[in-house]
C-alpha cells in the first residue's frame, strides 16, 4: 500500500493571493519544489487537494483551474519535482448556478477529494498526511482519517496565533512551511 501526502494549494504550495483567476497570479512558494522532490525521492505519493469555489462564484471558468495547474506542473517539472495527482472542488453549496452550485461531497473539509484519490491509488490512510494552512485542512485530515500537518505560510500564522484557542482539534505537527512539514513527516516514519 502507498503512503500519501495530501497538500493544500493556496497558502501551502503556492502564495495565498486570493482567487487565482489567471495563471499569472499563481506563484509557487520558494521551497515547494524541493518539498515535492523530497516526497518523490522517498516514495510518497504527492497529491494536491484544493477548493476552487471561484468557479461556482463565477469569478473564472473551470478551465482556468486546469491552466493554473498546467503552470504549476510545468514549474515543478523544471525543478525535477512531480505531483502524482491533482483533485479540486469547484462547487459551492449556496452560491452560483448548477452544476457548480452543489452540496457536493468534495468541498473540503469534506473528505471526497481524498476518497477519490484512495479509489485511484492504493493508499493507506492511517499512515498518510494532509498538509494545509487553515484549520479546515486539519478538519479534513480528521474527516478522512489521515494525520495532519499545519503550515505557517498563507493564512497559517494568523490562524495559529489568533484562532487556535477555538479549534476543536490540534494538528499532529506544525511547521514553518511545506518543506519543513515534509521533512518532519519523513523523519517520523
Ligand atoms: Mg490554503
Ligand atoms: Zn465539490
Amino acid at each position: 500500500m502507498n503512503k500519501a501526502v495530501f497538500i493544500d494549494r493556496d497558502g501551502t504550495i503556492s502564495e495565498e493571493v486570493g482567487y487565482v483567476n489567471h495563471p499569472s497570479r499563481f506563484r509557487l512558494l520558494p521551497r515547494s519544489a524541493e518539498a515535492i522532490r523530497l516526497l518523490n525521492k522517498n516514495g510518497w505519493l504527492a497529491i494536491l487537494v484544493t477548493n476552487q469555489a471561484g468557479v461556482a462564484r463565477g469569478y473564472f471558468a473551470e478551465d482556468m483551474i486546469k491552466q493554473v495547474h498546467e503552470r504549476l506542473n510545468a514549474e515543478l517539472e523544471q525543478e525535477g519535482a512531480r505531483l502524482d495527482a491533482i483533485y479540486y472542488c469547484a462547487h459551492h453549496p449556496s452560491v452560483g448556478e448548477a452544476p457548480y452550485r452543489s452540496d457536493c461531497d468534495c468541498r473540503k473539509p469534506k473528505p471526497g477529494l481524498i476518497l477519490r484519490a484512495v479509489n485511484e491509488f492504493d493508499i493507506d490512510l492511517a499512515s498518510s498526511w494532509m498538509i494545509g494552512d487553515r484549520f479546515g485542512d486539519v478538519q479534513l485530515a480528521q474527516n478522512a482519517g489521515v494525520n495532519s500537518a499545519f503550515v505557517l505560510t498563507g493564512y497559517g500564522r494568523g490562524e495559529w496565533e489568533h484562532q487556535r484557542s477555538s479549534w476543536a482539534a490540534e494538528p499532529d505537527l506544525v511547521a514553518e512551511d511545506l518543506l519543513e512539514a515534509v521533512q518532519k513527516i519523513i523523519e517520523r516514519k
